[in-house]
């Protein structure tokens, strides 16, 4: 079994993927060939974005952004703990201070109710993470922001092409960021993202910053970086695109099909809930679960791969260390990661695949 079925959706596409592929090689345009615009304005198209920018990656998209609101050292930005470490390491690359705040224990997105006490005078941005494909409380966090004069940036590594009461992840704040690293919902062959902008002059900072801060050949404005996307990525991306909505419905019945087979181990097993206003891309199918590492060792012994999204919480990374957390610092995020176990993922997965995982799942509990 395999957890994410790139290599069956790259034989249903091969034809078109490498007919554009070869349209590159044919024409040796490399670096911002016109497969990138091509691919800005499906995306800006796909989600209703006034503005879609493609990126190197997810991690450079939200470095970007936090560069285009011009965030550095002495600032802070508040984000979550129980994420990739992409979110917060940007905001510390760039020489400002994560401040964490816990997660809410239902979404396992960031707890708006708690954001307010986390802001100071040095606050900046929010920066929260639609986690698992599911957007975070993008309501509640805009109107704070909006209260404390404060950005907001979405990290949408996992949710691009989720809706949040009708409308779509990445278009709900002035900026928004998501990745196509290969196993994303819509994913590369290599590693990409992009930056949403809502306002045409961030958007053209953006623009200037991804490309050595030049707002013409040799005239640098800004102090920039090499973070464009290559034609290559932006290609198969297109074609990909095509697809997406299909896959997305895919998907959605394979969580469905998912919660289910699970339904009659409540005891056990947490599928993940959807707030009713919301629908998921299901980034991952992540369940919270007791004997979660004995669980993950007994479907391992019948090959079913599974993974845990995260492991190790933020604030206990060594990485982050210095900013003096500390265990017990967010409850929810440190029970979270003990409990929580991806399942086998993709819009791929057969339905008999995915009855094998649940019934080695009724199978390890029948014997506690
Ligand atoms: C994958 C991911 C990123 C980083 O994206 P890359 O393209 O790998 O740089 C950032 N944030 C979250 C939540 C992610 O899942």
């Amino acid at each position: 079994m395999d957890f994410t079925n790139l290599q069956t959706q790259y034989q249903l596409y091969k034809n078109e993927i490498n007919a554009e592929i070869q349209k590159i090689l044919d024409t040796s345009s490399y670096i911002g060939g016109e497969s990138i615009s091509r691919l800005e304005r499906g995306l800006e198209e796909f989600c209703n974005s006034a503005n879609a920018i493609a990126c190197s990656s997810g991690t450079d998209a939200i470095i970007l952004a936090l560069s285009a609101l011009g965030i550095g050292a002495g600032d802070e930005v508040i984000s979550t703990p129980f994420t990739f470490i992409a979110t917060a390491e940007a905001i510390a690359f760039l020489g400002a201070k994560p401040v964490f705040v816990d997660i809410d224990p239902q979404t396992y997105n960031l707890d708006p109710s708690l954001i307010e006490k986390a802001i100071t005078s040095k606050t900046k941005a929010i920066l929260p993470a639609s986690l698992y494909g599911q957007v975070c409380e993008m309501d509640e966090i805009n109107a704070i922001a909006q209260k404390y004069n404060l950005a907001v940036i979405e990290d949408g590594a996992q949710s691009f092409g989720a809706t949040y009461k009708g409308r779509y992840s990445c278009t709900l704040s002035l900026f928004a960021t998501t990745s196509f690293f290969p196993s994303k919902p819509l994913g590369g062959y290599g590693d990409g993202g992009a930056v949403f902008i809502q306002d045409e002059e961030m958007a053209q900072k953006i623009r200037s910053l991804l490309s050595h801060g030049q707002v013409k050949r040799y005239v640098h404005r800004y102090i920039g970086m090499n973070a464009r996307m290559d034609s290559l990525q932006a290609s198969i991306l297109c074609v990909k695109l095509k697809y997406f909505r299909d896959e997305i419905k895919k998907r959605e019945k394979v969580a469905k099909n998912y919660t289910q087979a699970l339904q009659d181990l409540a005891e056990y097993v947490k599928p993940p809930y959807i707030h009713p206003y919301n629908s998921s891309v299901f980034a991952q199918y992540s369940i919270y679960v007791q004997n979660r590492d004995e669980l993950r060792e007994a479907l391992a012994s019948c090959s079913i791969p599974t993974a845990i999204h995260y492991p190790t919480p933020l604030h206990l990374q060594e990485a982050f260390a210095y900013l003096g957390y500390k265990r017990g610092d967010f409850l929810v995020s440190e029970n979270v990661s003990k409990h929580i176990l991806s399942l086998p993922m993709s819009a791929f997965i057969t339905e008999e695949e995915q009855n094998e995982v649940a019934e080695k799942i009724r199978e390890f509990y029948s014997s506690k």
